[in-house]
């Protein structure tokens, strides 16, 4: 065999996979089919939606923060052009960071399409059309996945657009309608409403964020609607879009069956992602797939249904996150040497990078209520947070849920300044199964964020939150 390992695709799951593997004495191969790595995440998701957020960001406390600091501005524009050459310089430092750890890492690399021929041969075919093989004795597919369309409501890619497009608008819209309430909707509109947009989110479920715990979204929803203006339409099932010039026709249906029309100049399409299979040749060695075709059966140790051929990330179950992904490619890279490599599912934190940001691990009050489980609750609100004071931050809260009798921490959901770096305490301690009194009494640096936690956990162990 030519290669130990071959990845398709250079997502996070992909590249992380292929640098571990190289690591571990493993000659790796990786295709990509696009001319730069770094997938879904570093080209059109995570990253380039982390940099508008921050451009925007900044945009909007300069226009209605400052001057509650005593800073006062008198001409203030938005340059759309360069906003959008910022986030694409950020793009190109992180997806040539790529190309250089691999060349550190000696892995070979491949432009094309990758598909089987059988099960220890890829077919490489590139852009002019010529293709290549190679041989390896197991190959892990990182295929990713693709913005899910709605068969009733066509993508013209201009005015009806999915998160890729709505990532390098030339202009900031006039009304934009996002269609869809979960995490990419609610980033990418919050982006266009900070620069001024009126954004209007029309959801099919009661809630947004909806798979995150209850009480996070019906903050979210409150603070969006207060801090930006944004508009919910919740209960609401679109019915269609049509875009006429430089205008966009979105037709739902309320909870009550009536027709509401919503006018804008734009509509995002963010109503979730599905598995990328398309061109693999899973057919070809017998790959057994689920939901619809799309998602690829793996066992627990991301193995498919044909030895040696692995799958992660995006294209498999579960969540749909780059650090997912980015731990199963180290998994399978430490399967494939004989070590016991293992991933906790249930300590995944789940982020959105709002402002506030909402962050969460762990089980939410509806999954305990569901399993029956005896549970305490305790809850503590950036209101009374010193440091939250101090910044003007004081929207949202920590919960933290933890088992009646053994004070074992199940479940902590926070929406408030830098929750997405702050999840990472909460992780930690889940890690090494804490309890909540183990978290109030470690020391935690004032005036910080971070004491939230230390309340919300002290509120959970015997309601003895000192600043509630
Ligand atoms: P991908 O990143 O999708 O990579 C798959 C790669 O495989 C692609 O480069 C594709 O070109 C290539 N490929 C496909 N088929 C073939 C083939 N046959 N041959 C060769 N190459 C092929 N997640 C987070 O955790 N945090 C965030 O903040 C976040 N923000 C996001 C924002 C947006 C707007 C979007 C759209 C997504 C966001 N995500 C975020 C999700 C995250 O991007 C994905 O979970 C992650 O990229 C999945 O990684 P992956 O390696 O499985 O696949």
């Amino acid at each position: 065999m030519q290669y130990d390992v071959i990845v398709i695709g250079s997502g996070p799951g992909g590249y992380v996979a292929a640098i571990r593997c190289a690591q571990l004495g493993l000659k790796t191969a990786v295709i990509e089919k696009y001319s730069t790595f770094g997938g879904t995440c570093l080209n059109v998701g995570c990253i380039p939606s982390k940099a508008l957020l921050d451009s925007s960001e900044h945009y909007h406390n300069a226009a209605h923060n400052f001057d509650q600091h005593g800073i006062s501005l008198s001409s203030l524009k938005i340059d759309m052009k360069k906003m959008i050459a910022r986030k694409n310089d950020v793009i190109a430092q992180n997806t040539a960071g790529i190309t250089f750890l691999f060349k550190k890492n000696k892995i070979d690399s491949f432009e094309g399409v990758g598909s089987f021929v059988d099960k220890n041969t890829i077919k490489i075919t590139k852009n002019d059309g010529s293709t290549e093989e190679i041989k390896g004795k197991n190959i892990i597919i990182a295929t990713g996945s693709k913005p899910t369309a709605l068969p009733f409501l066509p993508v013209d890619k201009s005015r009806i657009i999915t998160s890729t497009e709505a990532l390098n608008l030339t202009e900031v819209p006039k009304h934009l309608i996002v269609i869809g309430g979960g995490v990419i909707g609610l980033e990418l509109g919050s982006v266009y409403a900070r620069l001024g947009a009126k954004v209007s989110v029309v959801e099919y479920a009661k809630s947004i964020i909806a798979t995150m715990d209850g009480g996070l979204g019906k903050e979210l929803q409150r603070v969006l609607k207060k801090n930006l203006g944004m508009e919910f339409f919740m209960s609401h099932k679109v019915t269609g879009a049509v875009a006429k010039g430089k205008k966009v026709t979105v037709t739902a249906e309320d909870s009550k069956g009536q027709e509401v029309v919503l006018e804008g100049d734009y509509c995002i399409v963010a109503v979730g992602r599905t598995a990328y299979t398309e061109g693999l040749g899973l057919e070809n060695i017998g790959i057994k797939t689920e939901e619809r075709g799309n998602k690829i059966t793996v066992n627990e140790h991301m193995e498919t249904s044909v030895e040696g051929v692995y799958a992660i990330g995006d294209v498999v179950r579960g969540a749909m996150l780059a650090h997912k992904a980015e731990d199963e490619g180290i998994y399978v890279a430490e399967r494939i040497v004989g070590q016991k490599p293992h991933i906790d599912y249930n300590l995944i934190p789940g982020v959105v990078y709002t402002w506030p940001e909402v962050a969460s691990v762990g089980q939410t009050e509806e999954q305990l209520k569901e399993a029956g489980k005896k549970y305490k609750s305790g809850s503590f609100s950036f209101k009374a947070s010193g440091r939250a004071k101090a910044s003007g931050d004081t929207d949202g809260f920590i919960k933290v849920l933890a088992d009646a009798d053994t004070d074992e921490i199940l479940g902590v959901h926070m929406i408030g300044p830098r929750a997405a770096d702050m999840i990472a305490e909460a992780v930690v301690a889940m890690e090494y199964r804490a309890s909540a009194e183990d978290i109030g009494r470690i020391c935690h640096a004032h005036p910080t964020f971070t004491e939230a936690l230390k309340e919300a956990a002290l509120a959970a162990t015997a309601n003895r939150a000192i600043h509630a």
